[in-house]
């Protein structure tokens, strides 16, 4: 049987697990991070990079312009690709053939697996309940200490992947006992297409729609997306617009717009901030972006920081030190941020949910095994306080 469409359960649990979860140590060296030249990805398309023939996952884009000269400018992200005939995207899923803009990622996942809700991290969403959690090569931004690069900045063609179209992930997320489809690994934004397709259906079914995200999105795709969202993470890099420039190959611009428009549509998100020493580990940038989320989003949305492991390209830059993170969580909940947590730390205060109101300890956690759960009816057990999040 062909590779593509043997698609058991365990398939799904070890597909790319070595790419997701891989976190090799090395040695840490002290590197002089802003020292580095900005890079700058906006317009770095891959020239007659397309393939000779549409295939059998090639799908037209949901939304994109026709430009003179058979050029095609995709509206998916603020990258704004515009490509000549046969060119690819900078996230390298669109070409432009024939003068139409075509995803090649549409219902062909390279990653499928069943994560605890917990690993996304969404700590205030359905705690304990499993996830289905799929991906598609392809990303629109170009992190340094990407944690998935070998999908993330990869072509759909050049991985191994699966003929799964969005009626048979429903199935599979229903038949793997999960509740919630996570778009999530690589960057969701560019399988857009895929995405809202399965997020439609999964509705429809009763499963719940998790986008994890560095939120680098335009807004009437995400104005369209918000209708069938149930839950979100999204990574906020830096505070710093130069910061997202060298790090990552974005704008810090766009990234808060996502944030504001699912406030105001009322989907539950949670914040991440992986804190990479030399480039965002900065009280100032800290404390202005807790300034700007209680200004903005108020004090309900958690925050996650978490610790940096050398990775990718960054592979020999130091760990964060945890007392940094010890810092930068003070700050947070000085400011009067609610629920502020730190991830890649076991065993470590901020690990847990404590009562915003009278401190009791709520939520307990060991990894992502829930230990204890003292939240009833969506409100502190002890207290009788609501607690924000999706229980
Ligand atoms: S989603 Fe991909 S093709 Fe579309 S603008 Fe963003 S990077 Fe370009």
């Amino acid at each position: 049987m062909n590779e593509k469409t043997l698609l058991t359960r365990r398939s799904f649990v070890t597909c790319s697990f070595a790419a997701i979860s891989s976190c090799a140590l090395a040695g840490p060296f002290a590197l002089s991070a802003l020292a580095l030249p900005a890079q700058d990805i906006h317009g770095q398309i891959f020239k007659n990079d397309a393939p000779d023939k549409l295939w059998k996952w090639s799908h037209e884009g949901f939304l994109y312009r026709k430009l003179a000269g058979d050029k095609v400018m995709c509206g998916i992200c603020p990258n704004h690709c515009i490509l000549d005939k046969g060119d690819r995207s900078v996230c390298r899923s669109k070409v432009n053939m024939n003068g139409k803009l075509y995803t090649l990622a549409y219902g062909n996942p390279c990653s499928l697996n069943v994560d605890p809700v917990e690993k996304k991290p969404l700590f205030h969403f359905k705690p304990g309940t499993r996830v289905f959690s799929l991906a598609t090569t392809g990303c629109n931004f170009r992190c340094l200490n990407c944690q998935n690069w070998e999908i993330s900045q990869a072509r759909p063609e050049d991985v191994r992947h699966y003929d799964l179209f969005p009626d048979g992930v429903v199935k599979e997320a229903i038949s793997s006992q999960t509740q919630s489809i996570a778009y999530t690994y690589s960057e969701a934004t560019t399988y857009f297409e895929y995405m809202i397709d399965i997020a439609r259906l999964a509705k429809e079914n009763g499963l719940f729609n998790l986008y994890i995200s560095n939120g680098y999105i335009n807004q009437e795709p995400l104005l369209e997306l918000v209708k069938v969202l149930d839950g979100a993470n999204i990574n906020l890099k830096s505070f710093s617009d130069d910061v997202y420039r060298k790090l990552n190959g974005g704008r810090l611009n766009p990234v808060l717009e996502t944030f504001k428009t699912l406030h105001e549509k009322k989907v539950h998100f949670e914040i991440t901030n992986l804190v990479v020493p030399g480039y965002n580990d900065n009280e100032k940038l800290v404390n202005a972006m807790c300034d700007w989320i209680l200004e903005n989003l108020g004090p309900d949305h958690p925050l996650h920081f978490l610790r940096f492991f050398p990775q990718y390209k960054l592979d020999r830059l130091a760990p964060t030190p945890v007392s940094t993170l010890d810092t930068f969580r003070d700050i947070a909940m000085k400011k009067g941020l609610h629920y502020v947590y730190l991830g890649n730390v076991p065993n470590h205060e901020g690990n847990h949910t404590c009562c915003h109101q009278c401190g009791k300890r709520i939520v307990e956690r060991k990894g992502y095994y829930i230990s204890r759960f003292d939240i009833t009816s969506g409100a502190c057990s002890y207290c009788k306080t609501v607690i924000p999040g999706v229980w």
